[in-house]
């Protein structure tokens, strides 16, 4: 707190007098209480007309007075005190003990500044004045500049000699007050966050001796593309962060990074060697009263991506947020999947030219306690992003035939207890053929839960053969040799050639729903399904068409040799206890 006030003339000649202290208005105690604290002290009291009166003080007082100049309190004329905050301070805590009993404040400026720290402490009322305080003051000098050379230094990177990542925050957020807090007022700054990309290489290489003077030198070129008034930090091993004005708005920070890419197009010269450095750019346009933290992240997020697309990238909030939500679910879904709080459904297959219910799809469903149902379609790609889907995917395995075996028992009355005359499909993904023990899983559910192979459909997609088609081939074969079903799933969206899918033991082609609902509408489509069912035939495939929603689709399908079926005509996914009476809802 700085209570800056022009310095008032020192009368001497009342200092001196009154720097023996001792007015006889205060107790004895009290004179032995100031003259035994080490530091500059005073009793203050308030007469009973309410007026602020110093009633005694030791001889330090009197120095620091005399040092800060402000005779009014000396003379007990509070009027005239220089910090009159310290005079209101002091009136406010004799009135109610309650009230603030601190004020840090500073006399003088610049190198000459001394800080005092004052504090005021209650005493016991005496018979002339009522409510009576003893006032404190300590001299803070020392401490606070010491404190501002510590934190010069921890605001400075000590390699580059520039503003650290804390020394930048503190730079954003200060031009971000010279904008004007309180009206929102058109962005005048952009955050540019570069990364120096495979330094740590450059580092492992050739060493961090080396590596120091790369980062130098780059801080330096980025210096060179710096304007009057933009500053540069750096913000991380090879992270920097330049804070830019701009008069045009977006045009003006491209323009910045423009002029940074430019500069590393000549080569850096490190010992013999001559290197190409390059670098990944984010930008984050500052918006009012933005928190300088959020601001650099922003930034910070945009160079991701940069690296991502190659070219500098400016930050947009729906990417990120969209990115907050990923990262939000995949913690949720861990946690989900550590409580068994996911569930399994079942869409029946029907059998196109019976009507009878050939198997079942068994979908993932989460229903999360606060964001209501999240969709497959949303949580199965962060579950493969993250590798959780090695464990959701073992998860939907058991649970799948633990369901089927269930069925079994329940229908025993039924079948003589024979198995049930239908299957259970379950969704691989190439993420799990190409990092886990697939077939060792179907066979331990298997064998967990009493089954035989042939009860099972996996569907794969085309992504698990094209990332490693010789793995996927093992895979493949392995589930064969289970008695397993392997089925194309999403057939025609994926890229895999004609080649593998006759190399490969494929039993079933499930056809894309994006170009079964097309069907009715687009002759394009019907030539693609017309294609796909002949191909299956020529190789010996059976087919299965997805996302049938009406009779009309049903009918075309099977007129055209389409051997079964899903879709919301039939059934949308049920629950286990739902799928089993559908499944007996349709015997006759
Ligand atoms: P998919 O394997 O192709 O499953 C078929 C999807 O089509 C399901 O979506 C199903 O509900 C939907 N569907 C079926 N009939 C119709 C219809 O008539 N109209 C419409 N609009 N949709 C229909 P869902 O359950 O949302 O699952 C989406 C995808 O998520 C699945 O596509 C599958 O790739 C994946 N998935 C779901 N559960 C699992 C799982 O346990 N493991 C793995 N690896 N993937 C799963
Ligand atoms: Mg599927
Ligand atoms: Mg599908």
């Amino acid at each position: 707190m700085q209570a800056a006030a022009p310095r008032g003339p020192a009368r001497a000649g009342v200092l001196g007098a009154s720097a023996s202290g001792g007015s006889g208005n205060v107790p004895a105690d009290d004179r032995v209480l100031l003259d035994a604290l080490p530091i500059a002290a005073a009793v203050v009291g308030l007469t009973p007309g309410g007026i602020l009166k110093l009633l005694d003080h030791n001889p330090r007082f009197d120095e620091v007075m005399v040092a800060t100049g402000d005779a009014g309190i000396m003379t007990g004329d509070f009027r005239s005190c220089t910090h009159l905050q310290i005079a209101r301070l002091m009136l406010g805590f004799l009135k109610d003990f309650e009230a603030p009993d601190e004020l840090d404040f500073c006399d003088g400026e610049g190198v000459s500044a001394r800080h005092f720290r004052i504090k005021l402490s209650p005493l016991k009322p005496c018979e002339r004045y009522g409510p009576r305080c003893l006032v404190s003051l300590v001299d803070r000098t020392v401490e606070v500049q010491s404190e501002k050379t510590l934190r010069a230094e921890m605001l400075r990177d000590s390699l580059t000699g520039l503003p650290n990542r804390l020394g930048f925050t503190d730079t954003i957020e200060k031009a971000g007050e010279a904008g004007g807090a309180s009206v929102p007022r058109a962005i005048e700054h952009a955050v540019l966050v570069v990364d120096m990309l495979r330094f740590s290489r450059i580092n492992e290489s050739m060493g961090s001796l080396a590596g120091d003077e790369l980062l130098i030198t780059f801080a330096r070129r980025l210096m060179s593309t710096l304007r009057s008034g933009d500053v540069l930090a750096r913000t991380g091993g090879n992270e920097f962060g330049i804070l830019v004005g701009i008069r045009r708005g977006i045009d003006d920070a491209l323009a910045a990074a423009e002029r940074i890419q430019q500069v590393l197009t000549a080569p850096f010269r490190l010992s013999e060697l001559e290197i190409k450095v390059e670098c990944a750019i984010g930008v984050a346009l500052m918006q009012p009263r933005q928190d300088s933290e959020e601001l650099f992240r922003n930034a910070q997020f945009a160079v991701k991506q940069a690296k991502q697309v190659g070219g500098p990238q400016v930050y947009e909030p729906s990417e990120a947020s969209a990115a907050r939500r990923r990262f939000s679910i995949e913690t949720e879904l861990r946690r989900a999947l550590d409580r068994d709080e996911l569930s399994l459904f079942y869409q029946p297959l029907i059998d196109l030219k019976s009507g009878k219910v050939a198997g079942f799809e068994a979908l993932a469903r989460w229903t999360h306690q606060d964001r209501g149902e999240i969709s497959p379609t949303e949580f199965i790609p962060v579950a493969e992003e993250s590798g959780l889907i090695l464990s959701l995917g073992r998860w939907a395995m058991d649970k799948a035939a633990q369901t089927l075996a269930d069925w079994d028992r329940q229908a025993a009355p039924l079948t003589g207890g024979k198995p049930l005359p239908f299957y259970v499909g379950v969704n691989l993904s190439a993420i799990q053929v190409a990092r886990d023990d697939i077939a060792g899983m179907v066979a331990a559910a298997l064998r967990d839960h009493g089954l035989n192979g042939a009860r099972l459909t996996l569907e794969l997609t085309e992504s698990s053969i094209v990332q490693d088609p010789a793995r996927a081939t093992r895979v493949f074969e392995a589930l064969k040799a289970l008695d397993a079903t392997v089925a194309m799933d999403d057939f025609g969206t994926g890229y895999s050639s004609l080649a593998y899918l006759q190399r490969l033991p494929i039993d079933v082609l499930k056809i894309d729903r994006s170009f079964v609902s097309g069907m009715m509408g687009d002759s394009d489509s019907v030539a693609i399904v017309r294609a796909v069912l002949s191909l299956a035939e020529a190789l010996g495939m059976s087919t299965t068409a997805e996302g049938i929603e009406t009779v009309e689709l049903a009918t075309t399908l099977a007129a055209l040799g389409c051997a079964s079926g899903q879709g919301y005509y039939f059934a949308k996914p049920l629950e286990a206890t739902a799928a089993f009476d559908y499944w007996k809802s349709r015997l006759n």
